[in-house]
C-alpha cells in the first residue's frame, strides 16, 4: 500500500501483483472464473490505429521488460522483435500486430494495463530518439532528459532513448541497464558554488577521476567565446566545452557556436569538442546539425515523448475469430517490405504479399515465449540498438515523415 509520507511509484511486486492495473480488469477476471471462463484460450493482438504528430513510422520498444513480467505465466508470445521499424497499417488499413498474445485471457489479460504501458511509451520516447538522431545527421546524440520525468522511471527512459539512438544516456541505473557509461559535464550549480568559471573548471579536473572526460558548460556567467577559452586554458585534457546558453541570450545560435569554433581553432585547440544543449527537439536540432558542433545533449523532447496509443484486442476466442467492431478479427501474421518498410497481415505465415514496389515481403514475427518460457536469448540493448539504427538509417532515405 502506499503511504502518503513515502515515494509515489509502484514496486516491482505491486506492478506484479495487479496493485498498478486498471480496476476493471481484476472486475473481469472474477466474473469469467465465476462463470467458468477463466481456462477459454484466445488471441489477442496489441497493434496501433495511427501514430502521434504525424509520424508515419515507429520504433518498437519495450518487448524485453514484457517478457521478463509475463516469465512464468501460461502465455505465448509472437512479435516482431524488439527494435523493429515499423507503420501502424497497411495499405488496406488492417492494423499491423506488433505483438501476438496465446493462452487463457485470465493468465494475461489483468496485465493489459502494464503491459500497454511497457510498449506504449517507451516505443514513443525510442522514435523520438531516432527522429532526433536522423535531425543530428547521425552525430553524437546525448540523453539528458531524466530531471524532468519521474525518477521511478528514469532506466525505462534511458533503454528506450539508448535504443532509439542516442548515443549514451546520463542516469548511473540507465547506464547499468544498457551496459554503457553514462554521461555528464558539468551542472550550472559548480560555477555558481565555486564563485568562478576557473575555480570550477580547476576543480573538477584536480578532484574528478581522469577517466571521466572532461567537457566544461561555459554559458554561465560570462561570454561562451571568452568561458571556451578560459575551459581550455584550466583544464589539460579538455574534451570538449558545451553551450547551453539561455534562450534570452541565444540570438543567432548558429552563429555562436562557429565563433566560439574559429576562437578555440584560432588558438590551437582544434581538439576540443563543441556539445549543445538547452530545449533541443528534433526541429532545433536539425537548424544546427550542418555546423561544427559534436554533439547534441536532448533533454525533455525525448523522455517526455508522446506516448503511442497501442491497444491490446481479443481476435480470436477458442479457436473462432472474433473482435470488436472497428477492429479486423482472426490471429494475423505480420509481414513487411526489405525495401520501403510497407507493412502486409495475413492469416497464414507462409503467404507471398507483394508489396507495391514490387517487392515480396518478409514474415517478420517471431516466437519469443512458450507457455512462459523465453525461448530466445535476450538481446543487449546494444544489438537492438544496432538493428533500429540500420534500419532507421534505411527509412530516412526513403524520406519518410
Ligand atoms: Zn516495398
Amino acid at each position: 500500500m502506499v503511504s502518503m509520507g513515502g515515494l509515489f511509484n509502484a514496486s516491482e511486486k505491486e506492478i506484479r501483483d495487479g496493485y498498478t492495473m486498471d480496476v476493471y480488469f481484476e472486475r473481469t477476471k472474477r466474473i469469467l472464473e465465476n462463470r467458468g471462463l477463466a481456462g477459454v484460450p484466445v488471441w489477442a493482438e496489441f497493434t496501433g490505429s495511427s501514430l502521434p504528430r504525424g509520424w508515419d513510422w515507429a520504433v518498437f520498444c519495450g518487448l524485453q521488460e514484457v517478457l521478463n513480467l509475463l516469465e512464468g505465466s501460461d502465455v505465448s508470445i509472437y512479435s516482431v522483435p524488439e527494435g523493429t521499424v515499423f507503420r501502424p497499417r497497411t495499405d488496406n488499413s488492417v492494423r499491423v500486430p506488433l505483438m501476438n498474445f496465446h493462452g487463457p485471457y485470465t493468465g494475461f489479460g489483468e496485465m493489459e494495463t502494464a503491459i500497454l504501458g511497457m510498449i506504449c511509451q517507451p516505443s514513443g520516447i525510442a522514435t523520438a530518439a531516432a527522429r532526433t538522431k536522423i535531425a543530428a545527421k547521425w552525430k553524437t546524440v546525448l540523453a539528458f532528459g531524466n530531471r524532468r520525468m519521474h525518477p521511478a522511471i528514469s532506466g525505462v527512459i534511458d533503454r528506450s532513448a539508448y535504443i532509439g539512438g542516442c548515443d549514451a544516456v546520463s542516469s548511473r541505473m540507465g547506464g547499468d541497464i544498457t551496459d554503457t557509461v553514462p554521461v555528464g559535464t558539468v551542472p550550472h550549480a559548480l560555477m555558481l558554488m565555486m564563485g568562478s568559471n576557473d575555480s570550477a573548471f580547476r576543480a573538477f579536473d584536480e578532484i574528478i577521476e581522469p577517466e571521466v572526460p572532461r567537457m566544461m558548460l561555459i554559458d554561465t556567467f560570462s561570454d561562451e567565446r571568452t568561458a571556451a577559452l578560459d575551459a581550455c586554458r584550466s583544464v589539460k585534457d579538455l574534451k570538449g566545452v558545451r553551450l547551453d546558453t539561455p534562450g534570452s541570450r541565444r540570438g543567432n545560435f548558429k552563429e555562436l557556436i562557429n565563433e566560439v569554433r574559429w576562437e578555440l581553432d584560432m588558438y590551437g585547440y582544434t581538439d576540443v569538442d563543441i556539445i549543445v544543449s538547452g530545449g533541443l527537439d528534433e526541429t532545433s536540432v536539425a537548424k544546427i546539425a550542418d555546423t561544427c558542433v559534436a554533439a547534441f545533449g536532448v533533454g525533455t523532447s525525448i523522455s517526455n515523448a508522446p506516448t503511442l496509443d497501442l491497444s491490446m484486442d481479443i481476435v480470436e476466442k477458442d479457436g473462432t475469430p472474433i473482435s470488436k467492431r472497428g477492429k479486423f478479427g482472426g490471429r494475423k501474421f505480420t509481414y513487411r517490405c526489405p525495401h520501403c518498410f510497407n507493412m502486409g497481415v495475413s492469416l497464414r505465415p507462409d503467404d507471398e504479399i507483394r508489396c507495391s514496389c514490387g517487392s515480396v515481403m518478409d514474415m517478420i514475427e517471431v516466437p519469443v515465449m512458450i507457455d512462459g518460457r523465453k525461448v530466445l536469448p535476450d538481446r543487449t540493448p546494444s544489438e537492438i540498438r544496432d538493428s533500429v539504427m540500420a534500419q532507421v538509417r534505411q527509412i530516412s532515405e526513403l524520406g519518410s515523415e
